[in-house]
């Protein structure tokens, strides 16, 4: 049987320092301006990147894990703004379909039509979502939360109690921080529960390779004239440690890795 290699992409760099940590035997090898760590997490062999920022940028790290590193399945971590307004900060969405909502070559094809794909969406993997459900659902759960997080740090985010939701994911290469754009994405994809950048380009490349994967966001911003505010703190105190419990959830499920 085929070698089971894990991808992992955080597309935060303080999110990668906490699971690069996790590595054992941990190696570093640096192509096209991205350090790939490589290693293994409870026997896995595992390579661990920084995406880098956008879906130029996140389409190339992922290409690179499929054809030099030759991963058989990917996690993708990330933090993302709230289009839904039942999302609160600190809450997590785990995708079950992906969109780019800044893809429009009409009158060729339908607006957000993927060229030569024929597709608007591209779908996950419907085991991969139960797992990165049970994961996050493990660390929702109040023991493993508040074990990783203290209540103070939890009251800076005025966080009580997160909760997640699945559903679809917009991606595109723009930072979401006013209320028109925002608007304009809840119009034409009224279905989507948050926004980022690099998640659809992503599952893109995953798609055309065949490789399952599981792509998850914690809410950082509502996607409005805040979004950018008090963002270092919240990646360092919030998102960076859920990256890493979730990861050790689905590490900790044996059918993560019967997937491929
Ligand atoms: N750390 C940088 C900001 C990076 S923001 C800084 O402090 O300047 C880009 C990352 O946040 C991307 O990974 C993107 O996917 C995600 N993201 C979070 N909120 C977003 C929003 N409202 N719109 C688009 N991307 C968002």
């Amino acid at each position: 049987m085929h070698e089971k290699i894990v991808g992992i992409m955080g597309a935060m760099p303080e999110e990668i320092i906490g699971v690069v940590k996790l590595l054992f035997n941990r190696q570093e090898v640096v192509i096209g301006r991205r350090t790939y760590f490589t290693g293994t997490i409870n026997r896995i062999k595992t390579v661990v990147v920084f995406s880098r920022w956008g879906k130029v940028a996140a389409a190339t790290t992922v290409s690179t894990l499929i054809l030099t590193f030759n991963i058989t399945q990917l996690i993708f971590t990330g933090v993302a703004g709230a289009i839904n307004d039942a999302l609160k900060i600190g809450d997590i969405v785990i995708a079950k379909r992906l969109v780019q909502h800044d893809m429009d070559a009409r009158p060729l094809m339908a607006q957000f039509e993927i060229p030569l794909l024929g597709k608007i969406y591209v779908d996950c993997d419907e085991q991969a979502v139960n797992i990165a459900q049970q994961a996050v659902n493990d660390l929702l759960d109040n023991k493993q939360l508040h074990n990783i997080i203290s209540s103070t740090e939890l009251a800076l985010f005025n966080i009580t109690k997160p909760k997640f939701m699945m559903g679809d994911i917009a991606s595109g290469d723009q930072f979401i921080s006013n209320s028109n754009n925002k608007n304009a994405i809840l119009k034409n994809l009224p279905a989507v529960l948050c926004v980022e950048m690099e998640g659809a380009a992503v599952a893109q490349v995953c798609f055309e390779y065949d490789i399952p994967f599981i792509i998850v966001r914690t809410i950082s911003d509502a996607a409005d004239e805040q979004s950018h505010i008090n963002f270092p703190l919240f990646i360092s105190t919030i998102s960076s440690r859920y990256a890493i419990e979730i990861i050790k959830n689905i590490y900790g499920n044996a059918k993560f890795f019967l997937l491929f």
